[in-house]
């Protein structure tokens, strides 16, 4: 009820095993709220682990004849379901707002990334080259092949429903892999909705799973199965440590996009009303809750109050409300204990000497809102500066000097997206080569596109996603020496 979609077929609500919609096994179902409201949307399967074994062994049937069609035949698949998703971009964004909470434009946004994701992979499907090695030895020649993995496994994240699944499913599809993917719980209908295009697509049953459940014992099944060969993991670092050492005992391949507490450095030179436009689209972005988000905006001293006045000008004139109303910019956060979380680091950061200039509460809205919030003072020893917020929380520190930015920018543990603004070519390469991340965006708060490799460094992962690198996480290298 209240979906109004014009294709109603594309809610689904059971999970997609071996090409069927089949039910838990123990019957058992989970209901999806709408973060807005609070309503319950619809209720979807709840499964465990035996649902995951019939997925992995659909998966493994699955392979060899998905791994043996040529490149071309499986990028033509993915090119349709490419395609499909384009068309029916207004009913998965609707899909994902109401379980998700983000304002429609960015939902109809991330449709488009999610599917561009598809569609690069269905480009690079025919591009996997080999190698020939030129010979030390006359009587033999060397060469190299690039084979998939075999059955890949993901587990994925509710910041986007839609895009986190395509990014990895996209790559492993193309190398000849199949996959069995676990959606968030919190997200689990704009999941099932790529499932269904998959299979119109003509994606062959057991290529795609999708398993809706209890996360631990899925995860356990999946990171148990010596049967699959790779986990791709985005989510939280703490479950990725989990996951990592899960998967120790069969030596699985780990793709791993974890959190981040991403530097957003503004120098004297930078062009301050550019800087607080890149500033508010990295930070405000699905309220606040990416891994990529600034957490930290380190202002060099000669532009910190400008700097300051002019972002709180810009935030205060957010629209915050319904996703599903024209013109919001700021939807709900996801659940309660994330509207805890960011009043708690406001508590702590205000108990040392912060200054709230903007919001730091939830909204008057009610329910799951956050006001838009900017934060002045802050520094290294609040838990601001040190973990990831996921709220729509900018939170401001001081700085002097290039050297004073970069070791702040550093010391953290983590080593995902990183921001500077500067018009100092000088500045620009010493800081982007100094700066302990896997991304660095200059002069620019947005850096996604599924042409270039997207992950971090330190314990924010390993392994990249998207550009042709993210294809390599899909394939194994195997060596042949053939001897004369
Ligand atoms: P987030 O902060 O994005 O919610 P999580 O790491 O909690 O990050 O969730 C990301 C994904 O990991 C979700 O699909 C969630 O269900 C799953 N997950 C959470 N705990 C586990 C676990 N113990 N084993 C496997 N998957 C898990």
């Amino acid at each position: 009820a209240g979906f109004d979609l014009k294709d109603p077929t594309l809610l689904h609500h059971q999970c997609l095993i071996n090409g069927q919609w089949r039910d838990a096994i123990s019957g058992e179902q989970l209901e999806v709220t709408n973060p807005a409201s609070g309503a319950v949307l619809t209720s979807v399967a709840y499964a465990g682990a035996d649902e995951t074994q019939q997925a992995i062994d659909a998966a493994a049937a699955a392979l060899p004849d998905w791994r043996a069609l040529t490149a071309r035949s499986r990028a033509a698949i993915l090119r349709r379901w490419f395609e499909l998703m384009l068309q029916h971009k207004d009913d998965l964004a609707r899909i994902m707002t109401l379980e998700q909470g983000k304002p429609l434009a960015e939902a109809s946004g991330e449709i488009v990334y999610a599917a561009s994701y598809l569609e690069w992979y269905a480009e690079e499907a025919k591009r996997l080259y080999g190698e020939i090695i030129p010979s030390p030895a006359k009587d033999r020649r060397l060469m190299v092949l690039r084979q998939p993995v075999g059955v890949c496994a993901a587990i994925t994240p509710w910041n986007f429903p839609a895009a986190m699944i395509t990014r990895k499913v996209g790559p492993a599809l193309a190398a000849g892999c199949t996959m069995v993917v676990k959606p968030s719980e919190l997200t689990p209908l704009s999941a099932l909705a790529l499932g269904e295009l998959a299979l119109r697509a003509g994606v062959p049953p057991g290529v795609f799973n999708l398993v809706v459940g209890e996360a631990a014992s899925i995860g356990k099944t999946l990171t148990d199965s010596p049967v699959v060969r790779k986990l791709s993991f985005t989510g939280s670092t703490g479950v990725g440590r989990k996951l990592m050492a899960q998967s120790a005992p069969t030596i699985k391949k780990l793709s791993l996009e974890l959190g981040g507490n991403a530097p957003f450095i503004v120098f004297d030179d930078a062009d301050l009303d550019a800087a607080v436009a890149g500033a508010v689209a990295s930070k405000y972005r699905n309220a606040g809750q990416t891994c990529v988000c600034t957490n930290r905006f380190l202002v060099q001293a000669g532009v910190y109050d400008a700097f300051a006045a002019k972002l709180t000008q810009a935030v205060q004139a957010l629209k915050v409300g319904n996703g599903l109303e024209a013109g919001v910019e700021q939807g709900p956060l996801i659940n309660k204990e994330a509207v805890n979380k960011v009043s708690a680091l406001l508590e702590d950061a205000c108990s040392q000497g912060a200054k709230i200039v903007l919001g730091g509460k939830p909204h008057p809205l009610g329910g799951l809102w956050f006001s838009p919030t900017v934060v002045t003072d802050v520094t290294d020893t609040m838990r601001l500066f040190s973990e990831e917020i996921f709220g729509p929380v900018s939170s401001l520190i001081r700085f002097e000097t290039e050297e004073q930015a970069i070791s702040l920018a550093n010391d953290t543990i983590f080593g995902l997206a990183s921001y500077l603004y500067s018009r100092d070519a000088a500045r620009i390469w010493r800081v982007s080569e100094a700066l302990e991340y896997g991304m660095v965006g200059i002069n620019t708060g947005l850096i996604s596109t599924e042409v270039a490799p997207f992950g971090g460094i330190k314990q924010s992962g390993q392994g990249r996603e998207g550009s042709h690198h993210g294809l390599d996480d899909y394939t194994e290298l195997k060596y042949l020496a053939w001897a004369n």
